[in-house]
């Protein structure tokens, strides 16, 4: 496995943020240039993230200050992507018992749901939640044995952050552990699950792109997610290696990135 770079430069970049262009608080290495880079060339660049634990708007100011001006339109995260998903498929004003954090519970509310605290709920939210708890499992199953509908925001095994005392990549456990504990203690399977790869969100993301999806390309430091993704929507799909995969994950999988970088400076061809 070597690496490999684009020879042609694409109308629009779509950058997943945890791993690809930031780690914790710093951005990753050669990720602001490259940026800096493709928008003097004049071409889109679109932030997209499984993360629901922000908003749009602070998902703007965390790049802004990163030193990447960036304004909330121009990114999508599986918050925003799943409130889309739930006007089409409930009523308004349908109650919801969220299994998440303040982020996506203010962007489901901004959306016209209501957020109940028990199982009369109509659907229940799987999401990233590191206020995660045995109530909030008691509710969820209550309501799932009850016949709500069941529903999640990303299939994320966990969240890549920086090692403790500058060591290997950390991680937090993340939506596919909450989706697995509905799972395990009911008969329930996840309906849907809206994030990247999922066709919800390359809906979400061509929407914003004003391009082919041939002259796009996503970019992102997971196979599963991020690259398979791109490849689905008939994008090119870019791994970079600065998060969640290295070398030996990339030769052991069955998903083949068109592109496999050391981090976003070799986007930029040569
Ligand atoms: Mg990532």
């Amino acid at each position: 496995m070597t690496f490999t770079r684009p020879e042609r430069w694409y109308d629009a970049y779509i950058f997943d943020l945890d791993g690809t262009v930031y780690l914790g608080g710093r951005l990753l290495p050669h990720a602001g240039e490259t940026l800096t880079a493709l928008r003097a060339n004049g071409r889109r660049t679109l932030f997209l993230s499984n993360n629901p634990t922000h908003t749009r708007a602070e998902y703007a100011e965390r790049l802004t200050s990163l030193g990447v001006p960036t304004p909330p339109a121009d990114i999508v995260t599986s918050g925003v992507v799943m409130a889309d998903f739930l006007k089409r498929e409930l009523e308004p004003g349908a109650r919801l018992f969220v299994i998440g954090e303040r982020a996506l519970e203010e962007t489901l509310r901004d959306a016209g749901f209501v957020l109940v605290e028990d199982a009369t709920c109509e659907a229940v939210i799987a999401s990233f939640d590191r206020g995660f708890n045995y109530r909030k499992l008691q509710i969820g199953f209550d309501a799932l044995r009850a016949g709500a509908r069941f529903f999640a925001t990303n299939p994320d095994k966990y969240c890549p952050v920086p090692g403790v005392d500058g060591g290997a990549i950390g991680g937090q456990p993340d939506c596919a552990a909450i989706i697995a504990a509905l799972e395990a203690s009911t008969d329930r399977r996840c309906e849907a699950v809206v994030g990247k790869p999922a066709r919800q969100t390359i809906d979400a993301i061509l929407a914003l792109t004003g391009a082919a999806a041939g002259d796009c390309v996503m970019t992102g430091d997971r196979l599963e997610t991020d690259v398979a993704m791109g490849l689905n929507a008939g994008m090119a799909g870019a791994l970079t290696l600065t998060g969640a995969t290295g070398l030996a994950a990339v030769a052991a999988s069955t998903i083949r990135p068109t592109y496999v970088l050391r981090d976003l400076g070799d986007l930029i061809p040569r």
